[in-house]
Order: structure tokens, then C-alpha cells, then sequence
């Protein structure tokens, strides 16, 4: 029953663009790169973001060379920023509320993105013990999620995030541990945190249970590669091919991590994460 309330959560942090007011077209610094066509500093407005918020090339982005956002996820933290934490006010009308609103966003996404990990957790087979530890940490940020906008801009986001990691890294370290003894009957997969595979080929490779937190995967060739039961949190998985990869049980795997990948229709994704659409067109 539990477990179901938390897939819930996990599915349900979904961004909802009508009810945002284009915090991320607007207080984000983007850099000019191949996945950006131009410099846009934090807090002001896309040239492309029309007067009702919404893209005006939104269906050409990846030709015009805005890559980036097609792969951009704030799990929702949009539309509460701008329905909730600002009551619906949006930053053309009321100007005078705009910085604040700019640096409340990237705020809110950090609380989402803990949130979103943790329910992620509550959905596996755990013991009671991390169950209760990860269930007060989930408490504690959908409370955070609810504070004003001042609160929101005093908050010390890093000792949120230093007990959740550790939960998440002791939730990671149990279940690939239970799938490899007991599901694959194989070793544990190797750590791999932070290791550099930048445009390796790990091809059709057997990497399941790897821990490849904070990997370099940009341009790996993971091709047809077994990626069950493997951690991905912070992964970088830009251009990575995973074409025909089995992913479905890896764990902490985004749907910006996924968006900012190639594959295709053979590729199995988890369950929360949908197929992106640049995948089979
Ligand atoms: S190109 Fe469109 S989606 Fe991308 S930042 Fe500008 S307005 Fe937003």
C-alpha cells in the first residue's frame, strides 16, 4: 500500500507548462553551446518566450539549435513556484516580485529532485528502519516545498541534501546488493562514481548493478548494454547511445538524464520514465 503512495509521488511530479509562468525560459543562466543557440543570462526573458509563456519555436527546438530544451525537467517545481509559493502572480505583471520568484525556482527543483529520489526509494523492498529515515526526510521537504518565498531564499539547500544523499546511497548499496545475490545471481557490479567514460564504447557490455554515481557517460556507446539494477544518480548521460539498452529496473535514472540521451523504441526504460519523442522520430 505504501509502496503504491510513493510510485504515486514519483509519477505525479510531472511539469504542468500551463500553469507556469516560463520560470525556466527565464530565471535560468544558459551558456550559448550545441545544445543552447545563444547566451541568456538568469532572470531574463528567452527571446523566444511569447507574452502568454509559451515558446514560440516549441516545435522546432532541436533543428533551431535549443537541443537543451527539449531535455530540461523541473518535475513540476514550476507550477508550484508560480501557483503556489506566488499565489498565481506572475513576475510581467507584478515586476516587483520577479528576483525573488527567478531565485525561488532553482530552489524549489533541488526540493523536487530529493523528492523525487526518495520516493523513488520508498517503491523498493527496504527495511523498516530506512523506510522511517526516508519517510521523515520526505516529510520534512514537502514541508519545504510550502514555505514562502523569503524562507525559501534563506534555506541552506546543502544540509537538506547531506542526510537524503546518504539514505539514497544506503538505499542504492541495499537493493543492488539484493538484485545481485538474489534476482541476477551475479556479483555486485562494480563502483564506478564519478569514472570517466566519456565516448567509450561499452557496447552490449553486462554492466548490471554497476554504481555509476556521478559517471561520465557523455557519447558512451551503451548500445544493447544490460543496465539493470544500475545507480545513475548524477550521471552524466548527454549523447550517450541507448539503443536497445535494458534500463528498466536502473535506479535513479531522470527523465532529463534519459531526454539528454539517444536510444530508440527497443531501448526499455523504468517505468516512470517516458520514451522521449526525439527517440523514434
Ligand atoms: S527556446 Fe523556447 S523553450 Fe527554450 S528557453 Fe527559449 S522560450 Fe524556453
Amino acid at each position: 500500500m505504501y509502496n503504491e503512495t510513493a510510485k504515486n509521488i514519483r509519477e505525479n511530479l510531472k511539469a504542468d507548462c500551463s500553469k507556469c509562468f516560463g520560470l525556466c525560459c527565464t530565471a535560468l543562466n544558459i551558456v550559448a553551446s550545441s545544445d543552447f543557440a545563444i547566451n541568456k543570462p538568469a532572470g531574463t526573458p528567452c527571446p523566444n518566450l511569447q507574452k502568454d509563456f509559451r515558446c514560440k519555436i516549441h516545435k522546432n527546438l532541436r533543428d533551431t539549435g535549443f537541443k537543451g530544451c527539449t531535455v530540461f525537467d523541473c518535475l513540476g517545481a514550476g507550477q508550484k513556484i508560480s501557483q503556489d509559493t506566488f499565489n498565481g502572480q506572475s513576475w510581467r505583471e507584478h515586476p516587483e516580485i520577479a528576483e525573488k520568484m527567478f531565485r525561488a525556482f532553482p530552489v524549489m527543483e533541488q526540493l523536487y529532485e530529493m523528492i523525487a529520489f526518495i520516493a523513488e526509494s520508498l517503491t523498493y523492498n527496504i527495511s523498516d528502519s530506512l523506510r522511517n529515515q526516508l519517510n521523515e526526510q520526505l516529510r520534512k521537504l514537502q514541508n519545504l516545498t510550502d514555505i514562502n518565498a523569503d524562507k525559501l531564499l534563506s534555506l541552506d539547500i546543502m544540509s537538506c541534501r547531506l542526510p537524503v544523499n546518504e539514505l539514497l546511497l544506503e538505499t542504492s548499496e541495499y537493493i543492488r546488493g539484493q538484485l545481485s545475490s538474489k534476482v541476477f545471481k551475479i556479483k555486485k557490479g562494480q563502483r564506478l562514481r564519478g569514472a570517466d567514460f566519456i565516448g567509450k564504447n561499452l557496447k552490449g557490455k553486462d554492466l548490471r548493478t554497476t554504481d555509476f554515481r556521478g559517471a561520465y557517460l557523455i557519447a558512451a556507446d551503451l548500445c544493447n548494454s544490460d543496465l539493470r539494477g544500475v545507480d545513475f544518480i548524477g550521471a552524466d548521460l548527454r549523447d550517450a547511445n541507448l539503443s536497445g539498452a535494458n534500463l528498466s529496473t536502473s535506479m535513479f535514472l531522470t527523465q532529463m538524464q534519459i531526454n539528454s540521451a539517444k536510444g530508440n523504441n527497443k531501448s526499455i526504460l523504468p517505468k516512470h520514465i517516458q520514451l522521449p519523442p526525439h527517440w523514434v522520430n
